[in-house]
């Protein structure tokens, strides 16, 4: 490896093992040491983090302060990053600030969200953590059909706030994820099959860019930025608001989650591939393989039936005719309930490595593959997030997400404490996934650890346009902790 090349890729990793020292000096000194856009070393200078950090309304968080360890921590436990500078936005003109830092010093920058990036892309070493967990508000309005959600807020927030009305848009699975990055990376949840991808549900944002801007886009401003932040991520400027279209809905859903012996597992599995094509847009229904903690591994169906439980119960019917059940708890109940039970499998701090690729067709061979890769370790899952409906009724170029054509998401997630096993975990993973790749056709950048490698291919048809939109708004790749769009020469 030549000299620079070295210098680069170990730079990060020595400037925050330096910091504990550099504290300690830090009276004696009047810069400090951070990294810079493409990995080199640059100074900060101390009279200039003083002037920012009194610009902010919120604190500017430093190795050694309270608040440091607590504030870079995401929900990966696999990530221990350590910024140079954290700035715990408060209000959008913290952001503009926080922005104009980082692009006049060519600083790196990462965003934080809600935290839940699986490959940890909203916390950097060495750079400025854009904060935005205190920016959390999520306010909706009956009369508009609209919520308003904060670029820190998080699902939890934005159902509460919309089912108070009798109101819903689809969030996802876990309720302690952000709206930030599932939003603009797309948006599966258990509605979308009814309402679409919660992309196809934002009306509006606002969006700092990389210039300092604060720009509204919507399908009447700023079109093209529009477009692109539905599915493009991070990479257009730091969203400090979205609105989002709501619907009426009746809270007392018919959901629950049925459950097979895993040895049942190609009985369910047959029948499902004959029987998915046909279903209702009000039925979200897909199969989960996993281990439960005593050891028994199980086939499970889970269901959101967002239509009048009656209807529901008949269209369910034949799926509770198949082989012998360990488990129904279907029934009506508060659609909060299911939305939030994973919320502790899935809690913070747990060290996930997650893979996924979108499946057009349920085909035999690919119900084969199912049962052949499985693995019985309660580490691991196999998962579906069930697609169709509505959101495959939208044009594959309408939003910048361009999977539209899929009927399911099929996806493997581990989850394990202990960081010795992160080695072991990720490969069993891996070669799990691998078993069903030859069935699936792109993938989800929001739920894949190692997606970021694919140097744009996954978005695409709307890759061009990405790129373009790229280089009018952020030439100097600013906002590059994401998956990652080159700006077009
Ligand atoms: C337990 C769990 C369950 C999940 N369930 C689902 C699910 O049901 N459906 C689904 O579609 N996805 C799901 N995901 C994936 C989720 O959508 C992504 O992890 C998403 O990136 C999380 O957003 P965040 O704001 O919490 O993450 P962060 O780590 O904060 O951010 C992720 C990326 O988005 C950028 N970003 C975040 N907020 C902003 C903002 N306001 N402005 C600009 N850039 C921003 C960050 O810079 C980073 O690049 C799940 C993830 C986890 C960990």
């Amino acid at each position: 490896m030549k000299r620079r090349e070295f210098c680069r890729t170990t730079l990060a990793a020595s400037v925050a093992a330096a910091y504990p020292f550099m504290m300690n000096a830090a009276l004696a000194q009047t810069s400090v040491a951070a990294v810079s856009l493409d990995g080199g070393e640059i100074e900060l200078e101390k009279a200039a983090i003083r002037e920012f950090a009194q610009q902010l309304n919120g604190p500017l968080l430093m190795p050694g302060d309270d608040q440091y360890d607590y504030a870079r921590r995401v929900w990966n436990g696999m990530h221990d990053r350590r910024p140079a500078l954290i700035a715990r936005c408060a209000n959008t003109e913290d952001v503009r600030q926080a922005v104009a830092f980082a692009a006049d010093r060519q600083l790196l920058l990462s965003v934080r969200g809600g935290g839940h990036s699986w490959p940890g892309k909203s916390v950097c070493d060495g750079g400025l953590m854009l904060d935005l967990a205190t920016m959390n508000t999520v306010t909706a309005d009956p009369a508009t059909r609209r919520a308003y959600a904060q670029g820190g807020a998080l699902l939890n927030g934005l159902d509460t706030a919309a089912l108070q009305h009798g109101l819903v848009t689809t969030a996802g699975v876990v309720s302690h994820t952000g709206v930030g990055g599932f939003t603009l990376g797309g948006g599966f949840g258990r509605l979308n099959r009814k309402y679409g991808l919660t992309i196809d549900n934002l009306v509006s944002a606002e969006l700092v860019t990389a210039d300092g801007e604060l720009r509204t886009v919507s399908a009447e401003q700023n079109e093209d930025l529009f477009w692109a932040i539905r599915g493009g991520g991070g990479n257009f400027g730091v969203a400090t608001k979205f609105e989002y279209q709501l619907h009426p809905f009746d809270r007392n859903v018919l959901s629950g989650m049925i459950l097979w012996s895993i040895d049942q597992a190609r009985e369910v599995l047959d029948f499902y591939g004959e029987w998915y094509a046909g279903l209702s847009d009000d039925l979200y229904i897909g199969p989960a393989m996993f281990t439960m903690p005593d050891g028994t591994s199980v086939i499970a169906m889970e269901v959101v039936y967002a239509g009048d439980p009656a209807a529901g119960e008949k269209e369910l019917a034949p799926l509770r005719k198949i082989g012998r059940p360990m488990d129904d708890s279907v029934k009506i109940q508060d659609y909060m309930v299911m939305q939030t039970q994973e919320d502790g499998t899935w809690g913070h701090g747990v060290r996930s490595y997650a893979k996924n690729g979108m499946v057009k067709e349920i085909t035999p061979a690919l119900i084969d593959a199912l049962i052949e890769s499985f693995v019985p370790d309660p580490r691991f899952a196999f998962f579906t997030h069930t697609s169709g409906g509505a959101v495959g009724r939208v044009d594959e170029l309408a939003t910048a997400f361009p999977h539209r054509n899929a009927e399911t998401m099929i996806a493997v997630i581990g989850g394990w404490m202990d960081p010795a096993q992160d080695d072991e975990s990720m490969a069993i993973a891996r070669a799990w996934f691998k078993q069903l790749q030859p069935f699936v056709g792109g993938y989800y950048d929001n739920i894949d650890f190692d997606g970021a490698n694919s140097k744009g291919r996954n978005y695409g048809p709307a890759y061009d346009r990405l790129s373009v939109i790229k280089a009018q708004y952020d030439p100097g790749n600013l906002f590059r902790l994401n998956r990652n769009i080159k700006p077009a020469v």
